[in-house]
């Protein structure tokens, strides 16, 4: 049903056969010299900004070491990931506690590991930012609002309104902390550009508001995550992304731009995933049923999680491409009914497909590998091997 050469080439493709083919399944190959290629096309779209990698989108060892050895910055999300991610870097500025939900305790711990930088949207973080990490530099996360074309919202939990972002930048300069910047995320997935356009107005209209009224000299823009990965809905080339988002910004600023930080994640590790399933049965629920169930021993809770509401949607190769194919209901294999994968979707699979046949899922480098539950039903974590 798609064309795997859009999404892989023969060469990388055929080393990944070679690579997986005695691997049990379900399990996660993660292709590094994709990862290697897009955080070089990255920085290279974006000459003038730093690039904090979003951690939580593929925690994996061999990943964390390669960007570490390639100078990329973290983002970090928990006294968990820090740790890990020490074993790599040694410069505490390359790190950024990027969760604006956190406990006391963590906010000391980050700053024992000698972490500066921290992000907040509420008072009572920034008040525990300003006991347990004093004078650290604080970013506030403001809300903006483009959940309908973001696949993967990331709006409502965190972030706050702009008046208040202002609020608290003036409080962290009372409390003796550094107002250094504003941050947003435009979702996740981000299919429309222009939604980075009134995000950066909002954040102009705080640099220059604070300096104005308050004397305060934002430094700092970070611009969260959002660019995409390949799935089926198609989006823009990056190439589009940097052109059209350095516009907004030279506009809005001129070219004495402010630091500029970008936290991707998706975008840097979702091409270099590919899951491989198995079926392990295909039936109908009726002799005259249409759409038949193909069953599959992966599922929303060993690595596709993001299936739900259906939202990502991922390129689905199998090894009877090319026969006849019919519509499908594709689901996981544990006893809750929510773990269907496609319904409203209506992916077309080949009509062959029987026990033990082989669905490639395309795209699963990015809240796959980690992002599975523990042993629901026994079933044990998704497996991620690097290649
Ligand atoms: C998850 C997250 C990111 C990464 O977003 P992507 O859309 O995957 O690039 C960046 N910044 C923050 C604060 C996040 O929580």
């Amino acid at each position: 049903m798609y064309n795997r050469s859009d999404y892989v080439s023969d060469k990388e493709w055929s080393r990944f056969l070679d690579f997986s083919k005695d691997l049990p399944t379900p399990n996660i190959v993660v292709n590094l010299n994709t990862i290697k290629f897009n955080f070089v096309k990255l920085k290279d779209s974006f000459p003038y900004a730093k690039i904090f990698y979003a951690i939580k989108a593929n925690p994996g060892e061999p990943v964390l070491k390669m960007l570490a050895d390639m100078g990329s910055n973290f983002d970090i999300a928990s006294r968990y990931e820090l740790d890990k991610i020490l074993k790599f870097v040694n410069d505490p500025t390359r790190l950024s506690y990027g969760n604006t939900i956190k406990k006391s305790a963590d906010i000391k711990y980050f700053y024992e590991k000698g972490v500066r930088m921290f992000a907040t949207d509420s008072k009572d973080d920034l008040k525990s930012i300003a006991e347990n990490a004093p004078g650290s530099r604080v970013y506030v996360r403001i809300l903006v609002e483009n959940s309908d074309t973001a696949d993967w919202p990331l709006s409502r939990k965190f972030g706050c309104h702009p008046d208040m972002a202002y609020d608290l930048l003036v409080l962290a300069k009372q409390l003796g902390l550094t107002p250094w910047g504003v941050s947003f995320h435009v979702g996740s997935q981000q299919r429309d550009i222009g939604a980075w356009n009134d995000a950066i107005a909002k954040v102009k209209y705080l640099f220059n508001s604070l300096e104005e009224e308050e004397g305060i000299r934002l430094q700092m823009i970070d611009m969260g995550g959002g660019f995409p990965a390949s799935y089926i809905d198609p989006t823009n080339e990056l190439s589009v992304y940097a052109s059209e988002i350095t516009r907004f910004l030279t506009e809005d600023f001129g070219d004495d731009l402010p630091e500029i930080i970008l936290e991707p994640g998706r975008s840097l590790v979702g091409d270099s995933g590919i899951l491989t399933s198995e079926v392990i049965l295909a039936s109908r629920k009726n002799n005259t049923a249409l759409t038949r169930w193909v069953y599959i021993d992966a599922g929303k809770f060993n690595g596709l999680v993001e299936t739900m509401d259906e939202c990502i949607k991922y390129p689905i190769i199998t090894t009877k491409d090319g026969d006849k194919e019919g519509e499908v209901i594709i689901a996981g294999p544990t006893c809750d009914s929510m773990d269907v994968m496609y319904e409203t979707t209506k992916y077309k699979l080949p009509i062959s497909l029987k026990q033990g046949d082989r669905l490639y899922w395309l795209s699963t480098g990015a809240y796959t590998s980690t992002y599975a539950s523990v042993e629901f039903n026994g079933f044990p974590p998704i497996k991620t091997y690097y290649m």
